[in-house]
């Protein structure tokens, strides 16, 4: 329960949004596996607790696993 962090619509990942930087004023359904059965219009600057970041459209903070030399 205490990972959970408010966050703005526009920035979450439930955010059904075809923007790869949706604004403040567009609306899209949450998809929210616990919220979508609601069919949610939301807008980017609304937000919740459920909020989790988008991944996809990080720059890249892919890293690679360390290599590890064992003898
Ligand atoms: S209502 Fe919450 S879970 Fe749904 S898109 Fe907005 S921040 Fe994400």
């Amino acid at each position: 329960m205490a990972d959970h962090t408010w966050g703005n619509c526009k920035g979450c990942r439930f955010f059904n949004s075809h923007n790869a930087q949706p604004d403040d004023s567009e609306v899209a359904q949450c998809t929210q596996p616990e919220l979508v059965e609601f069919q949610l219009q939301v807008t980017g600057m609304s937000g919740c607790k459920e909020f989790e970041a988008r991944t996809g459209v990080s720059s890249g903070v892919y890293q690679e696993p360390e290599a590890t030399t064992m003898h």
